[in-house]
């Protein structure tokens, strides 16, 4: 038998990408993946993507429990770009830390914050990245008209001191934990609106997390309500701007406003409401990233269960049966808290007035 030494050029055909490249796993026309870590290096979280057969990838590109982070290694970055060509994926996004708070009252916190999504941006970019997601912050003992104000400002800044990059932020619904912005629509609109009238709107967008939406009372099932809430999506924000989805479950009921993610199908959201939001016509395309605990029955983390999650997902979009095994209470996963959780950090919650 000799070795090939030349790869053929896969077919050519409306979903075939460059020659040479890896085929996507499945349905071109619509991207799934994972968060993954970049533990041992940037290049690692790639690697990681490949083996649970991610077709996009969201990674953090520091610590995100500290301020401070030595700068980005150079080579390790251009090893990053290379591997994310190499894996033919078509989608990377990175996570900013959760220390940063743009509406923070505080204005030494918020300068830090600041600063902080501009680091951000400028490492997401020698990655290659073209989006942060970024979280609007909380309010703390401020009006929220105010704070979501001071966030917008606040992402305005960081993109103004980083004028030329292409990389740019996407603003995450939130669940509205404690004092937590972004639980509302309309607040997310407020700072898309701001960046618009700012003029670098161009490079803002926004991140829909189906936990987060379901938690802060948004249905997604049945199919009314799932039109509704979108339609209230494209009123307050416009789904123009909506860049990629946050696929989770959420472990804890519709309406009650805590943040913990479940895997899909095993949560208070269900299958049937991934499906609808899957088959959705006006949801067509967005590409899906997970952030769904990535650990197995017995308590240690999988590839297996990101794997089981994106069966599930590629399931439920085609309505083809999975190729995956179900899961049952016994291999079902445990449920995790927002990707911070991954480090044993999560978000900090305060008392929101009047709410
Ligand atoms: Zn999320
Ligand atoms: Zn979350």
């Amino acid at each position: 038998m000799t070795r090939r030494t030349t790869r053929r050029p896969r077919p050519s055909g409306a979903g075939a990408r460059v020659a040479g490249k890896p085929a996507p796993v499945t349905r071109p026309d619509r991207l799934f993946g994972a968060h993954h870590s970049i533990a041992g290096g940037p290049s690692r979280a790639v690697e990681r993507a490949v083996e649970t057969g991610c077709e996009c990838l969201q990674v953090f590109t520091r610590n995100i429990n500290r301020w401070d982070n030595p700068p980005l290694d150079q080579a390790a970055a251009a090893a990053f770009r290379a591997a994310v060509a190499d894996a033919g994926l078509g989608l990377v996004v990175a996570h900013d830390s959760y220390l940063i708070n743009p509406a923070a009252a505080d204005d030494d916190l918020r300068d830090r914050s600041i600063a902080g999504l501009e680091e951000e941006l400028r490492r997401a970019e020698m990655l290659g990245i073209p989006w942060v997601v970024a979280h609007p912050g909380a309010a703390g003992g401020q009006e929220p008209e105010v704070a979501v104000r001071r966030a917008a400002d606040g992402f305005v800044a960081a993109l103004q001191r980083t004028a030329g990059l292409r990389a740019g932020l996407l603003v995450e619904t939130t669940a509205g934990q404690g004092s937590c912005l972004g639980a509302d629509f309309a607040e997310i609109g407020a700072i898309v609106a701001r960046a618009d009238a700012a003029e670098v709107g161009r490079r803002i967008g926004v991140c829909l997390d189906t936990c987060h939406v379901f938690a802060a009372g948004y249905a997604l099932a049945p199919a009314g309500a799932l039109d509704a809430t979108l339609e209230a999506f494209d009123r307050l924000v416009g789904l123009e701007r909506l860049v990629v989805i946050h696929a989770n479950d959420s472990k804890k009921p519709f309406g009650s406003r805590v943040d913990r993610h479940e895997a899909i199908g095993a949560g208070a959201i269900g299958r049937e409401a991934f499906r609808l939001l899957l088959q959705h016509p006006r949801l067509r395309g967005i590409p899906l990233i997970l952030e769904t605990p990535k650990e197995g029955p017995d308590g240690k983390p999988s590839p297996d269960v990101d794997r089981h999650n994106l069966a599930v997902l590629r399931s439920l979009a085609s309505g083809a049966p999975e190729t995956a095994r179900r899961p049952t209470a016994k291999n079902r996963p445990r449920a995790a808290r927002h990707p911070a959780a991954e480090s044993g950090k999560t978000p900090r919650a305060a008392k929101r007035p009047g709410r």
